[in-house]
């Protein structure tokens, strides 16, 4: 019989590549990409990549010409292709705001009204002036919408921000911000069994990487009469494991912790008397 293989659209050069790539790989996916490659197979799963531009990977899953994709939320709620987002993936974080040139007199959404404004979104731009009741012409552009107002094609503009630095460089000023986004796996919503059998393996790899991105290892060396109280600071995964050390009355004890606690941590554990606090990225974690 043929063995089932999942078909995966992610963007073939942008700014979701990289970090699309990166997760496969973290997932202990191996494939070799080339940039005129279209497409590839893993040697090592079950899977088969394709590389598209982000505006075809919604239609190609809607159509199950790829099984899943990985794209931008912004993309995803724009096309509103008949696809399921099964995981937000955390990176490519953005949000969509309307800016305006720097001399433009804005007090509110409503100075907006019969205005003209440049964007590549115009469904995510349409439903939420149509939620705040302001009318407006929605001038549709596929790119560079940052010099729309520059060269008088309209008065404003609804586009992609990160930092704000490319408004900063155009004359630009960010009045509101309309969607927050980030990169996502969608899939096609009918996978036969086989599919959604090695979706969840792919998925028990990729939440194991996000697990252990937020957490690290951490050992020290802690007097004996100390480890009690330096035990009630680390949470660990069931208890801290303490090891004895040469050293007459001292052991070394490991533990995992929370990126968010981390520093927090830290301090009590010395304080507690801990020494020689080594800190250690894990690379996968299976609870
Ligand atoms: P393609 O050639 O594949 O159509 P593109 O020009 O549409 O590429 P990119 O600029 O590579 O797309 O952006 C892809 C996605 O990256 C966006 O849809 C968005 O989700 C995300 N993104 C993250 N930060 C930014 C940013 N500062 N500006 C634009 N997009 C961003
Ligand atoms: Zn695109």
């Amino acid at each position: 019989m043929e063995q089932t293989v999942i078909k995966l659209a992610i963007q073939k050069s942008g700014r979701l590549s990289e970090k699309s790539i990166e997760l496969l790989k973290n997932c202990g996916i191996k494939f070799v990409s080339n940039s005129s490659s279209l497409k590839t197979k893993a040697f090592n799963f079950p899977m088969e990549i394709l590389f598209l531009r982000d505006d075809d990977i919604p239609r190609y899953v809607a159509d199950g010409v790829a099984d899943f994709g990985i794209l931008g939320m912004n993309e995803i709620v724009e096309q509103n292709q008949e696809v399921e987002v099964i995981k937000k993936l955390g990176f490519s974080k953005c949000r969509l705001s309307i800016a305006v040139p720097n001399d433009f007199k804005y007090e509110s959404i409503h100075s907006l009204e019969g205005k003209k404004i440049a964007t590549s979104y115009p469904v995510l731009l349409e439903k939420h002036l149509q939620s705040v009741g302001v009318k407006a012409e929605i001038h549709e552009i596929s790119g560079s919408v940052e010099i729309a107002p520059t060269i008088g094609l309209a008065d404003a503009i609804c586009d992609l921000v990160s930092t704000g630095g490319t408004l900063l460089m155009n004359g630009l000023k960010e009045v509101e911000e309309i969607f927050k986004s980030e990169a996502a796996l969608i899939g096609n919503v009918n996978l036969t069994v086989e599919k959604k059998a090695l979706l969840a393996k792919w998925m028990l790899r990729v939440e194991a990487v996000e697990k252990a991105q937020n957490n690290k290892y951490i050992l020290m060396n802690v007097p004996n009469s100390a480890i009690e109280e330096v035990c009630k600071l680390l949470p660990g995964m069931k208890s801290p494991t303490i090891i004895p050390l040469q050293t007459e009355g001292w052991s070394s004890v490991h533990s995992v912790i929370h990126e968010d606690a981390f520093w927090e941590i830290i301090e009590k554990v010395k304080a507690a008397g801990a020494e020689g606090i080594l800190v250690c990225p894990i690379e996968q974690m299976v609870l």
